[in-house]
């Protein structure tokens, strides 16, 4: 550092250390001498632009042509500014050219040490440090944030990152702008507090939604939930979540994650479940939802033998005859309009259901074996008194039922449909268009 020597005041060797620490951490020192336009660097600093010592020269003029065209104006008016006292010292990040030719990135810090009685700067000093591999890397670190952006904005639902801390306070730190989408706000919003994203879900599933988050948070497992929302002017929403917790030193849990709206995959889901469970031509439950729902009444019976409850079969007379004399779509209204006359007597606690070609099944719930004789005769009476109209005319049908009572000790709900079809079989043996009590 002999050229240096000359500049820096103080003992020898401690600059000599000074200069060496500062080199090894990619910085030069340079004093100028402002008023002779002369400006001396450390090795260290020619080192940086990739020069020897000897070549680069000493006047501030030939300095500024090494900063970049875009950065000059900046430069200049940080020192003129610090040379006018409004900055305590001079500093700014710019780029300057390399003796290959391309730019690096420094930060240029300095301080004016000596000024005249007028307050003109005499001297001023200072350090560059390169930061090119600062700023590649933030560069990298900004490239690689806009392309985590680009690509969770695209996908269709919210990718995001939700933090709750230990005092209970949650918000989404990262949120794509599927936000707005899934719960009606903007990412903003939700990154200061979660509530105005939570506020969208649907009250009868914010406990559910609570709890499943906490249980996560407590086990660290997978978190999975379906939840309802509620956006203004949108209607219900479905949503599926999955993310997965970690916890932080300072306590909290966060959770890596997205959200996806499975509105038309749960209508679909509830059409199919529906369609399973419904008798295609009477729209009426079929076999197996009306016996699952009878079983469902008969565990109620079971909790308290003093429920009552009553099943009714029902099967329609000579029914055979209808499809052989006016055809097979003729007997598919009379089953419709057979239906119709059912559901006209059904209470809301009731339930009816097609278990078979012909035959219906009624559960009565409350109803003792009279209640559920009266009941039976009321629909043979209505079938009879409004037959199903037939071109000009009318088809008589009639129908023949067999009643029986929900029993405790039964050990399924077949149990009381054997019995009722025992009394509907007397029924029929009995004539027909009847109803015989088990
Ligand atoms: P009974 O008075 O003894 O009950 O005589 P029935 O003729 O009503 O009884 P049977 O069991 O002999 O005949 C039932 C008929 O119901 C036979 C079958 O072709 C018809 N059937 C079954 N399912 C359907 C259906 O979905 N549509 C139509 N149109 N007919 C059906
Ligand atoms: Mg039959
Ligand atoms: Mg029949």
């Amino acid at each position: 550092m002999a050229s240096d020597s000359t500049c820096f005041s103080g003992n020898a060797d401690d600059i000599s250390s000074l200069l060496l620490a500062l080199a090894t951490s990619g910085t030069g020192v340079w004093d100028r001498d402002i008023r002779s336009g002369r400006i001396v660097y450390s090795a260290a600093w020619k080192a940086i632009l990739g020069y020897r010592e000897d070549e680069i020269g000493d006047r501030i003029e030939e300095s500024y042509t090494r900063v970049h065209p875009d950065d000059l104006a900046g430069v200049r008016a940080k020192i003129q500014s610090h040379f006018d006292g409004q900055t305590p010292t001079y500093e700014v990040e710019h780029r300057l050219r390399c003796k290959d030719g391309h730019y690096k990135w420094v930060l240029s810090r300095g301080k004016v040490v000596e000024r005249d009685p007028d307050g003109t700067p005499l001297r001023m000093t200072g350090t560059t440090t390169d930061i090119s591999d600062t700023v590649a890397l933030s560069e990298q670190l900004r490239r690689s944030a806009e392309l985590l952006t680009h690509l969770t904005d695209e996908v269709p639902g919210l990718v995001y990152q939700y933090c709750l801390r230990p005092d209970g306070h949650a918000s989404f730190p990262y949120a794509s702008a599927g936000m707005r989408a899934i719960f009606g706000t903007n990412p903003a919003l939700a990154a200061i507090d979660a509530v105005h994203a939570e506020s969208a879900i649907h009250p009868d599933d914010i406990e559910a939604y609570r709890n499943s988050l906490a249980q996560s948070a407590h086990t660290l497992g997978r978190w999975h939930m379906e939840f309802r929302v509620q956006l203004p002017g949108e209607g219900l929403r479905w949503h599926e979540a999955q993310a997965r917790p970690c916890r932080l030193e300072n306590g909290s849990t966060v959770w890596h994650g997205f959200i996806a709206d499975i509105t038309a995959h749960k209508e679909l889901e509830q059409r199919l479940v529906d369609a399973a469970a419904t008798d295609f031509l009477t729209g009426l439950p079929n076999r197996r939802a009306i016996m699952a729902r009878m079983e469902q009444e008969l565990a109620r019976v079971q909790r308290d033998p003093h429920i009552l409850s009553a099943v009714l079969m029902f099967d329609l007379d000579y029914f055979k005859n209808i499809n052989d004399h006016y055809g097979h779509p003729t007997g598919d209204e009379v089953l419709k309009h057979f239906a119709g006359v059912l559901q006209l007597e059904l209470r809301k606690v009731d339930s009816v259901g097609r278990i078979g070609g012909e035959e219906f099944v009624i559960l009565l719930c409350g109803a003792d074996l009279e209640d559920a004789t009266r009941f039976a005769e009321r629909v043979r009476q209505r079938l009879h008194s409004d037959p199903m109209p037939f071109g000009d005319t009318c088809l008589p049908v009639t129908v023949s039922i067999g009643v029986a009572a929900m029993l405790s000790e039964d050990h399924c709900a077949d149990n009381a449909l054997s019995r009722a079809d025992a009394a509907l079989y007397r029924a029929k043996q009995r004539g027909r268009n009847r109803v015989e009590v088990a």
